[in-house]
């Protein structure tokens, strides 16, 4: 029955062929959504094993973050960019929660999380979150919070609608002051509590200071980062 079962399924696949969002060759029946090959050959970083790595030095001076990590390096050609692609621009959705598990397992057994109260992704743009209808960040928060057991909560931290004052500045400013775009709603939910923030890519970590700022204003709070890539510029 099982050799039935295998060949309707490899007939199946013939027809309907699934294929690897990282390298798109054809998946083994053991595997979904991304082969072992670009599971293996995604470059880590190994961040969370050393304190003072290149994400914790870009807040170095800027704003206290307890813990910070990358799980991959984001080259032009790399395996997570191409990932992180097909999740951002073609709504391949799975693709988030199943990258957010596979960093998760590595920092888990490294102990990253201890201490950890709550997981708050990055609030996307709300014009990019009209347009794209969902959050990257709160797919790859979804698959961390499933193996870490730490919560997630979307509703703490709001990015702000551009204000008329705002819009009134050259385009330019806009997007670079990122300094005023991020209100925490819920003050007494982050109080004494350590917060893990979530993002897709890091490059210079403005927007990650910029949210870990807003929160530090709140009572003895603490901060820590994580993102799926690191962008070496
Ligand atoms: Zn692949």
């Amino acid at each position: 029955m099982k050799y039935l079962y295998d060949l309707w399924e490899d007939f199946i696949s013939l027809l309907f062929p699934r294929l690897c969002y990282g390298c798109g060759n054809h998946l083994m029946r053991n595997e979904s959504l991304i082969c072992t090959e670009c599971y293996v050959l995604i470059p880590r970083t190994n961040f969370h094993l050393k304190a003072d790595n290149p994400v914790a030095q870009l807040f170095w001076g800027r704003c206290q973050i307890e813990k910070a990590a990358a799980f991959s390096f984001y080259t032009k050609d790399s395996r997570i960019r191409k990932l992180i692609h097909q999740l951002k621009y073609k709504g391949i959705k799975e693709v988030g929660p199943e990258l957010g598990r596979i960093y998760a397992r590595s920092l888990l057994h490294s102990g990253f999380f201890e201490g950890i109260d709550i997981i708050i992704p990055v609030p996307l743009h709300p014009t990019k979150m009209r347009k794209r209808g969902f959050n990257q960040s709160d797919l790859i928060s979804d698959g961390i919070s499933a193996v870490s057991g730490i919560p997630l909560d979307t509703k703490i931290l709001i990015r702000k609608t551009i204000s008329a004052t705002q819009t009134r500045k050259s385009r330019y400013d806009r997007w670079t002051n990122v300094e005023d775009i991020f209100r925490v709603t819920y003050e007494n939910k982050l109080a004494g509590r350590h917060i893990l923030l979530v993002d897709d890519v890091i490059t210079t970590g403005s927007t990650l200071e910029a949210c870990a700022n807003e929160i530090l204003k709140v009572e003895d709070t603490k901060v820590s980062v994580v993102a799926l890539a690191y962008a070496v510029i």
